[in-house]
């Protein structure tokens, strides 16, 4: 029996690790690389394996990075069962056909406005009818049950605390006499989040395949963060204009409702008109809603006391396109939540256009801004952006808001390890350079473990 590390070992994004099992294949994860247009381009690369030999797959949780690749290994002949967690199903179904549907128009737009002799024949990674036949591969698994997925491949559910549905997976492995279990983190979420449980302990794991998003840095405390949301929405009620938040539109968006919620008195919301406007947030939080028992003790109680969430008198999901059109009519006392969350592209283009130039109106910045885009410019407080290549003066005031993460830090990172009463192998993925070394070695001088940073397509067998 053998892991091979593939994706997310050179860059964060793209997570897929293939283990091996007596005759059997099974795929931890099979995410979308996002980032650079080049990077962007290895999605198009041919699997270094045969996709129709893979028997399985394992998913962690529906984020691009880690399902986005999914609907294409279907397209390339893959024709097994994916097992992921229950929720997951339902989120997928809103993420998988989105992601395709930006394929599909980006193709399109590249056909039409050529720049290179490719693009005239610009094809999708994959299309619609693609995301649907991999929707049809998915089987939901609830957290907490143990499912033999293959003659010797065993795995259960916990949850991760990272979105809804989120999972740590363990693996249980068995070939003759060899027994051995390998766990798998996914995304490890931050203790303490609003509405979801935190990541659960895992006490026992011969190697241990774990993330390290922010492995190398600590979170602003949540309660500094709230008082600090709470102290902008308040002073901004003062003026005449709106407030502007773009959200990732699974998990943000939902946190940002129930925060309202909780904080409603507090806030001062009740002098605002709330919108969320993104049809895929305003699907996602359905979900988030559907599924109160992957809520928390805190989120449940809220519930049970308002009897609905988020119960927000004043909140409008706008939809439709002319919904949205109508929000620019407001020019004071709308709070706008709207996609996408780093400012490269959706609705929040448009609000971004209305609102950028009048002082009296403000953004707050709440999620991860990658390098080069346009929240990045907002964050770093550049005074002129660009946006649909026009150039505009910022004028707005930009509140940077850090202690909202989907994420743990190292601290929670961690602390999670700690949770292991033996001392499994370490195998740090899902993390820049810099940040896989400095998290290694903190995780070496805290716990004595042995930590390996595995390089793409490396071997580990665990026969020995
Ligand atoms: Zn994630
Ligand atoms: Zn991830």
């Amino acid at each position: 029996m053998e892991l091979q590390f593939y994706g997310a070992t050179e860059r964060v994004t793209g997570s897929c690790h293939i283990l091996r099992v007596k005759e059997y294949a099974v795929l931890l994860d099979c995410g979308l690389i996002q980032g650079s247009p080049q990077e962007e381009a290895l999605n198009k690369e041919p699997f270094p394996f045969d996709p129709s030999s893979i028997d399985a797959v394992v998913l962690s949780h529906g984020h691009i990075d880690h399902s986005g690749r999914l609907p294409y290994l279907v397209k390339q002949g893959f024709n097994g069962t994916v097992y992921t967690q229950q929720a997951t199903v339902d989120l997928c179904r809103v993420l998988l056909l989105d992601s395709a549907s930006l394929a599909e128009r980006d193709a399109e737009y590249r056909r039409k406005h050529p720049l290179t002799q490719y693009d005239h024949h610009a094809e999708p990674l994959y299309t619609r009818e693609d995301a649907v036949r991999a929707l049809h591969t998915l089987t939901g698994l609830p957290y907490h049950e143990k499912q033999e997925i293959l003659p010797g491949i065993t795995i259960r559910f916990s949850d991760a605390g990272h979105i809804l549905g989120s999972a740590l997976v363990e693996v249980w492995l068995e070939d003759g006499g060899l027994r051995r279990k390998l766990v798998f983190s996914g995304d490890v979420g931050q203790y303490g989040s609003p509405i979801l449980n935190d990541p659960e302990t895992i006490s026992h794991a011969d190697a241990v395949i774990l993330e390290s998003t922010y492995g190398d840095r600590l979170h602003r405390e949540l309660k500094l963060t709230l008082t600090e949301i709470g102290e902008i929405i308040r002073s901004a009620s003062n003026g005449n204009g709106n407030i502007i938040i773009p959200a990732f539109s699974i998990g943000r968006s939902q946190e940002l409702l129930y925060l309202f919620g909780l904080y409603y008195e507090e806030w001062g919301l009740d002098r605002w008109q709330v919108y969320l406007d993104s049809p895929m947030a305003i699907e996602a939080s359905h979900i988030y809603w559907d599924y109160p028992e992957l809520h928390d003790e805190d989120a449940v109680a809220f519930r049970q006391d308002k009897n609905m969430m988020p119960r927000l008198k004043n909140l409008h999901f706008t939809a439709k396109v002319e919904q949205s059109r109508a929000i620019n009519a407001i020019k004071s006392g709308a709070i706008i939540i709207a996609g996408s969350g780093m400012c490269n592209g959706g609705r929040i283009l448009h609000h971004l256009k209305h609102h950028i130039q009048r002082p009296e109106c403000c953004l707050i910045m709440t999620g991860f801004q990658a390098e080069g885009t346009l929240g990045r410019s907002l964050v770093n407080g550049d005074r002129e952006v660009v946006i649909h290549g026009r150039s505009y003066p910022v004028k707005a005031t930009v509140h940077t808001i850090g202690g909202l993460s989907a994420h743990g830090d190292q601290n929670d990172l961690i602390r999670w390890m700690t949770g292991f009463e033996n001392t499994p192998d370490v195998f740090v993925v899902h993390g820049d350079e810099p940040v896989k070394k400095i998290f290694r070695s903190a995780l070496e001088e805290h716990l004595g473990l042995k930590v390996t940073i595995p390089k793409p397509g490396e071997i580990i067998s665990f026969g020995s």
